[in-house]
């Protein structure tokens, strides 16, 4: 598949990044070898930049899979909190056991079931909305969320590029038509007004958005 930078330069980029403790370092380990897809290094550090720069306290996770992310939120400040959806019930159980190993269940709260239902009656709001879940439904999620969100908030989203297939068809097979046409479609609505966002060519691509509030007044 598609690769965005310079393989040398990744590898070089990536030999800077500082680990984390070395619990989650291990649990990084055992989720790639498990072929789990957790958010790639260099996307990780990204969001740790965009956590500690926008001061989030209340992050709110479309897919948490075994909870290696919402464990890398954990770690970045004890007055971080996550709110972290999953509908895999195997994912969910791994992802609890992996909270409660890692003592975080004060600041993780892991809700088993389908993101687009459990969003509908979602009251409580959030400074960050990460979605990591099913391509198809990114929109969905994010709407859905735009409720939740803070103001000065941001939804950043992984995966976006989706190995390329976004960026070209020369890489979509018949199967996947519909996600990358989904994913186009996404990325076409995030990129309008009211919306601010970048992606970013990190991991499998990284969108972060922001709401311009006052949008029309200022073109004005
Ligand atoms: N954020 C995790 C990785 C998530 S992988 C990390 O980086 O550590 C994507 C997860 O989203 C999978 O476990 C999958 O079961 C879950 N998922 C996909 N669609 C979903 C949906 N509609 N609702 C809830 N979870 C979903
Ligand atoms: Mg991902």
């Amino acid at each position: 598949m598609m690769q965005f930078i310079n393989e040398n330069a990744q590898k070089y980029l990536i030999s800077m990044i500082k680990s984390n403790s070395d619990a989650l370092e291990e649990l990084r380990v055992k989720s790639e070898n498990e072929n789990v897809p957790i958010i790639h290094r260099d996307v990780e550090n990204m969001l740790k930049l965009l956590v500690k720069m926008n001061h989030s306290k209340s992050i709110l996770e479309i897919g948490t899979a075994v909870g290696y992310s919402s464990l890398m939120f954990a770690e970045i400040g004890a007055d971080i909190t996550v709110t972290t959806l999953e509908r895999y019930e195997k994912m969910y159980e791994k992802a609890i056991f992996n909270i409660e190993l890692f003592k975080k269940s004060n600041q993780i709260n892991a809700i088993f079931g389908n993101a687009g239902d459990l969003l509908k009656s979602m009251e409580k709001t959030f400074d960050l909305v990460f979605i990591d879940a099913a391509k198809s439904h990114y929109r969905e999620f994010f709407e859905l969320s735009l409720k939740n969100l803070n103001k000065g908030g941001v939804i950043i989203s992984d995966n976006v590029l989706f190995k390329g297939r976004t960026v070209s068809d020369e890489y979509v097979e018949r199967r996947n038509k519909t996600i990358t046409r989904n994913m186009r479609n996404y990325l076409d609505f995030i990129n309008e007004p009211p919306f601010f966002s970048v992606i970013l060519p990190i991991g499998d691509g990284l969108s972060i958005t922001i709401i311009e509030e006052d949008a029309n007044e200022k073109n004005q």
